[in-house]
């Protein structure tokens, strides 16, 4: 028999530890009546012709392996996509389709980062972006987004974080788990940092289309003379309600998108192949569905933060972007893991502690509103109950 199996198991596999998100997940098992507000994922199930068109692809054959960097007809359309929505110029050659937004932010690491680079990231950021820094040997250099800035990363805090090892800024906006959106102003003033220290930028896209006021989105790369320097990230996941499709894409520079291709033909050989028919059909003609789950999104929005503000000792800013509400928790005087715990143990609600995305996530809370608005008005309930009841 063999004795100590953790003598199989690689140093690098080691150090990722499991997400936070997750393990609050796992403390609501055999609890009855939860409602999770814990992960981020939209409740919508894809629009059925999104599905129908993979379906139909399957039928008439599309079930081989197919080209590494995505199939032809679904760069086109993101290319065009990148140039209608966001002013973004990549013909095909420099847009790789990819195993969701993840898989994306893993090519773009591991082919672009050396052991001891540094990569500045925002504090409290999306959590994945720690552990695959981590397998890539880089090193994340976090810079404190504040409350007081709406939780915008701005290029001051940034400057100071960087030294002659820093290799790529990420940025994320709209963010994950602040719902904080960078202005065009906070971008050029980014972009004009990244120019100056020669670094790359990665644009984290994926909340895109989730944005209830203001501007709206604006990508860094269409910024003039910023084609090459940003690697842009997308996912099918949130705007579409494609999260178990995993398909997402990267468009960059023509050299680095080669480089992940072949990455990704070694690993993974290709995203799955009928699959991509459907985010043809998702790109094309799935305006109307996503207008009207921003229209719901925005009505939630509207549930979970005045909700949360009824509630004594909660604060929480209106999030621009995403679907997160980050509230400020410290006047109760609890962590946020213990708060967050308490949550699940008397109210079945499960949230997500500050402290998963960074340590400046500490004293604050991120709940998802990707849920009914029943459960919603529920949850709150919920919740100002257990604070009214345990923490006057
Ligand atoms: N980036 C951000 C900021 C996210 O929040 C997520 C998912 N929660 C992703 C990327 C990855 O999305 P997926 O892999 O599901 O496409």
């Amino acid at each position: 028999m063999m004795s100590d199996m953790s003598r199989f198991v690689s140093e690098r596999s080691k150090d990722i530890k499991p997400s936070q998100i997750r393990a609050m997940l796992a403390m609501a098992a055999g609890l009855d009546d939860v409602i999770s507000l814990g992960i981020g994922e939209p409740d919508f199930d894809t629009p059925q012709h999104i599905i129908d068109a993979a379906y139909q692809a399957a039928s008439k054959g599309m079930t081989h392996y197919s080209d590494a960097q995505g199939i032809m007809s679904l760069r086109e359309a993101i290319s065009e996509k990148l140039k209608r929505r966001n002013g973004v110029d990549a013909p095909p050659d420099q847009v790789m389709v990819t195993i969701g937004g993840g898989g994306g932010l893993s090519l773009a690491f591991l082919n672009t980062l050396n052991p001891g680079d540094e990569v500045i990231t925002a504090d409290p950021c999306y959590a994945m972006y720690f552990p695959q820094l981590i397998l890539a040997g880089a090193k994340a250099v976090t810079v404190p987004i504040r409350e007081e800035n709406q939780f915008r990363l701005k290029a001051a805090d940034i400057a100071e974080k960087i030294t002659d090892r820093t290799k790529m800024i990420i940025i994320n906006s709209p963010q994950n788990p602040t719902g904080s959106v960078m202005n065009r102003q906070d971008l050029e003033e980014v972009a004009e940092l990244a120019i100056q220290h020669d670094l790359l930028v990665l644009s984290d896209e994926a909340y895109e289309e989730f944005i209830y006021e203001g501007e709206g989105h604006v990508s860094m790369a269409s910024f003039d003379g910023m084609q090459d320097r940003v690697l842009t990230i997308n996912t099918f996941s949130k705007t579409y309600a494609m999260t178990g499709w995993r398909l997402g894409y990267i468009a960059g520079n023509k050299e680095l998108i080669k480089r992940m291709t072949v990455y990704q033909g070694t690993f993974l050989a290709n995203p799955c192949t009928f699959l991509q028919m459907g985010a043809i059909q998702a790109i094309q003609a799935a305006d109307e569905d996503v207008k009207a789950m921003i229209a719901a999104y925005t009505r939630r929005r509207d549930i979970m933060v005045d909700g949360l503000n009824s509630i004594p000792g909660i604060h929480c800013q209106k999030p621009v972007g995403a679907f997160y509400a980050f509230p400020n928790i410290k006047e109760l005087g609890k962590t946020s893991t213990d708060l967050a715990i308490d949550f699940i143990q008397k109210a079945h609600v499960i949230t997500t502690p500050g402290t998963a995305f960074g340590a400046e996530g500490e004293g604050y809370l991120r709940l998802s509103y990707a849920n009914s608005e029943e459960n919603l008005i529920e949850a709150v309930r919920r919740l100002k109950d257990v604070v009214e009841t345990h923490y006057r």
